[in-house]
């Protein structure tokens, strides 16, 4: 191991494995930034996804550039971290918190409510970590795609469980052990390795950390299972599939429940007949029809409307 790696891997047991700003020597996080600027962002960018969606104006276009930025925001300034805050304060490190504790608990209770009411458009578009992955995959490459979603949801909630046992049990950070910090603090170390190997399997696999990793979106995903907001098939659509092809989560089905689903817009740009749309759950159809497809609906745009 190289001379970093060695600081950091005593730094991690020495620390209880915590990582944070306060042991890392970053290339790029402006430790002056104070953490708020990325809670705020968050607040924002999850909130303004929904209401593009609600409004039949969002594009994928516009989801790339929330993905750059939140991904600048986890390479500047560490947050919108939510699954590292949810580990820091587990481990008591509240100094690394960057914003009061009693804010750090309410936030990640925020999040998670909106996720019962709006679906995980923190995860589909604010989550530095989710957004490097969402890139990546768009790079050109044989995709792999994982349908079992019960086993997925399954591993991921075998790993909350390991999550909270090194956490509480042992007083250790399993997400750096996944070099989550090192990784955003390009800090140059085994840990480090291990999410850039995970960030190369997300070429092939769609989010592979979220849906069999995270410990913060397995909680997101329970509470979006109840989203009375989610993305759905309205009066338009003729069930011909073509959604369901295009979902990397399996979650286009007309009954799926929507907990995998990250908002990123393949399955309604997949329909021609603009059958999908966002909006409160129990109403299939509000009263949509073929003339309502979304106003910038992939086939209005090559119908030149
Ligand atoms: S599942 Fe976890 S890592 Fe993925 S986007 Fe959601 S909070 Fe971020
Ligand atoms: S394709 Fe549709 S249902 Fe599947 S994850 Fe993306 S937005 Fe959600």
């Amino acid at each position: 191991m190289d001379a970093p790696g060695l600081a950091v891997l005593a730094s991690c047991q020495t620390d209880g494995g915590t990582g944070g700003a306060a042991e890392g020597r970053s290339m790029m996080v402006i430790e002056g930034a104070p953490r708020a600027v990325g809670t705020v962002f968050a607040v924002l960018v999850s909130v303004l996804v929904v209401a593009l969606l609600l409004r039949g104006r969002f594009h994928r276009r516009i989801g790339l550039v929330l993905l750059a930025a939140a991904c600048l925001m986890g390479f500047l300034t560490f947050s919108p971290m939510l699954p590292n805050q949810f580990q820091v304060l587990l481990l008591g490190k509240t100094q690394q918190l960057g914003i009061p504790v009693p804010l750090a608990g309410a936030v990640l209770f925020l999040f998670a409510a909106m996720a019962l009411v709006l679906g995980r458009s923190f995860c589909g578009y604010a989550c530095p970590i989710g957004a490097v992955q969402e890139l990546v995959y768009r790079l050109p490459g044989r995709k792999l795609v994982l349908r079992w979603k019960k086993a997925t949801q399954a591993i991921r909630l075998v790993s909350l469980t390991a999550f909270l046992a090194l956490a509480l049990g042992l007083s250790r950070g399993m997400l750096n052990y996944l070099g989550i910090h090192d990784f955003f603090y390009i800090e140059l170390t085994w840990y480090f390795l291990v999410f850039a190997a995970i960030v190369a399997l997300a070429v092939f696999v769609y989010r592979p950390f979220c849906r069999l990793a995270c410990p913060y979106g397995a909680i997101l995903s329970l509470a979006a299972a109840g989203s009375r907001f989610k993305l759905r098939r309205n009066d338009s659509c003729r069930d011909c599939g073509l959604c369901e092809k295009a979902c990397p989560t399996g979650e286009a089905g007309a009954g799926d429940l929507k907990q995998e689903c990250y908002l990123c817009y393949r399955c309604v740009e997949a329909c021609k007949l603009g059958g999908i749309t966002y909006g409160r759950a129990g109403r299939r159809g509000a009263g949509r029809s073929p003339d309502m497809v979304p106003f910038d609906h992939p086939s209005k745009r090559k119908e030149g409307t």
